[in-house]
This record gives C-alpha cells, structure tokens and sequence, in this order.
C-alpha cells in the first residue's frame, strides 16, 4: 500500500514506523524500535542498550571539518543516546565506506578522534567492517548496560512532572558544538543515581521534536516556558526550538524529585535547567515573556 509513496511523502519517522510494524521480535526484546536505544534482557541482571547512528558526508559533516572531530561525532551521538536510557557504554563497532581517492591520513585521524572520545569513557572498538563509497559514511553501533532500576524510558512522563535541559540549545551547527559536545553521561548517571527521572531523551531532532517523543510515548501534554529555557548566544527562540544536534539530555522529574534537584548544590561542571512542565492536555504550548500562550509545532530535522 505504501510502495508506491515516496520517501519524502512517508517522512523519516512514517518510515520508521512502517518498519516497526514488521520488525521481528523474541523474547529478549523489552524495547525495540521507538526509543534511543533497544533494551535487551541478556542474563535477567543487567540489561544491555544497543543503538546505532550512522553519519554521512555533506548531510552531517563536510570533510572541511576535519577527520578528527568528524570521528569523534560519529561515536558521541552514539554515546548521547546511551547517556539518554540512563546506561554506561562498553563495546562499539565502527563501519565505514570511504571514496577511494581519500588520504590514508584522513582515516587515521579520524580514528585518533573516536579513539580519544572511546577513551574517555572508557569504551572499547571491538571490530567493524570497511567498503568503498562515493561519499565518507561512518556508522557506529554500540552496546552499553542499565540496571533495571536506572533505565530511563522515553514513555514514563506524568502529567505534574517538570520538563528539564543539561544545556544551552540552538545553533548548534553555527558554534560548531555539534561536532565538539560531550555526551551528557555523567548528567545521566547523577541523574539516575539522585533523582530517579520519569523519562529522558537526548536532543538531536530539536527541543520542540524530541519533546514531542516524550509527549507521544507518554500519552501527555506540556508547556514549557520561553524565558527559562537556556539559549546559545544569539539563538532566537525559534532556533533553541527547533535546531537539531545540541545532544543535551531533556528529562522530566516528579515535582518532588523537582524540590529535591533545585535545592540540591550539585557538581559545579554539571547543570540542569528547569523549562517547563507535563500536563495532562496533550500537545505542546509555549508561554511567552509576555504570559500569553502559542500552540508549538513539533517541528525539527527529519531528513526526508
Ligand atoms: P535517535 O535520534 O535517538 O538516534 P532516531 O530518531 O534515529 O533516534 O530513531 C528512532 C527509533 O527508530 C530508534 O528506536 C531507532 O533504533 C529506530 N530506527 C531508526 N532507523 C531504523 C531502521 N532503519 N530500522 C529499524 N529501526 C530504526
Ligand atoms: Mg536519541
């Protein structure tokens, strides 16, 4: 029935979603297709995170860059959205398709930036696979490990609950941030550790579109507020919004879990903001300074 609809007609996440419906499952699935990462039950302990990002030249990254910060954006989205299920990263594989007239040193370079980044959080490169391609294609699959009791879904959020940033959002292309970010996997674990979030995602689509994830997987609603919400310098409203690739975390909190978070004095290289709130009326609104309400749209990046 779909066959004949263009990618561009489906959208990224029609797609996605048409994938879902067929996608085989077994029994040690507890979430597939719909979150930042799938989450697998190994041995009823822990329960291993698997996720993939796959980044490509002149959509993601221009070879301008540089190999290194290129290497190692390939491997922090990946990181995010192990920050994002609340878990700790440990094994990745890296493939990549190269041009055949690329220099050696450029793919060497780009190692040295994942390896420094893997390094850092203590991850291993276990393997990968290597193929010719017009363009520079990286994909990065990573599996990390969650408690149950620390595993942060996207679904969880309740109306009463506080919505939350770890960072300042838009522009992220602009500053470049989107290549130099750290993932936010100490915030994570603080978080979970502390705090006990009801839900969590990392922003890659955009405030306003990751929210809105939040919002559907929960079945609830939120405002959030304009003023409170941490901008880059010279971000407008509309690009804190809906500017993609700001990999900070957005959480939400129980209102005492809330109390207990604004009182608390916390690492001074960690920082949470307090944007909004979850309601029970579905949809997502924005007070401006001014007081007045607006209907958002969940607009951000999807890439058909
Ligand atoms: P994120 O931005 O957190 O990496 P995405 O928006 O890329 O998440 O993906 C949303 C969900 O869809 C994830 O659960 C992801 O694993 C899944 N997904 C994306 N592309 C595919 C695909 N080609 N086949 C199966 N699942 C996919
Ligand atoms: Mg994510």
């Amino acid at each position: 029935m779909f066959s004949k609809r263009t990618l561009s007609a489906l959208g990224e996440f029609g797609l996605i979603e048409l994938l879902a419906k067929f996608a085989p499952y077994n029994k040690s699935v507890l979430k597939g297709i719909g979150d930042d990462t799938a989450v697998l039950n190994f041995n009823g302990k822990k329960l291993l995170l698997l996720t993939a990002d796959m980044i490509v030249e002149d959509v993601h990254f221009t070879k301008a860059m540089g190999a290194k910060a290129i290497g190692r954006k390939a491997l922090a989205c990946n990181l995010s959205d192990i920050a994002a299920m609340g878990g700790v990263p440990l094994w990745a594989v890296v493939s990549i398709g190269l041009p055949k007239n690329l220099k050696s040193s450029f793919v060497l370079e780009l190692y040295q930036g994942m390896n420094a980044l893997a390094s850092k959080f203590s991850t291993a490169i276990v393997g990968g696979d290597t193929v010719s391609s017009d363009k520079v294609v990286i994909n990065v699959a990573l599996v990390g490990k969650v408690s149950q009791k620390e595993l942060i879904l996207r679904s969880g959020a309740r109306s009463g609950d506080f919505v939350f940033t770890t960072g300042p959002l838009g522009r992220s292309f602009q500053s470049g941030k989107h290549l130099w970010f750290t993932p936010r996997l100490a915030e994570s674990r603080y978080l979970v550790k502390n705090f006990a979030p009801t839900s969590m995602i990392d922003i890659s689509d955009g405030l306003a579109a990751d929210l809105n994830h939040i919002l559907k997987a929960s079945r609830v609603g939120a405002v959030l507020y304009e003023v409170s919400i941490p901008k880059t310098k010279n971000a407008t409203t509309q690009e804190t919004l809906s500017d993609g690739e700001d990999f900070e975390l957005l959480f939400t909190l129980s209102p005492q879990s809330t109390r207990k978070l604004l009182n608390k004095k916390h690492p001074k290289e960690l920082s949470f903001y307090k944007i909004g709130e979850i309601t029970r009326q579905k949809g997502l609104m924005l007070i401006t300074p001014r007081g007045t309400k607006k209907k958002l749209k969940p607009q951000g990046f999807v890439h058909f």
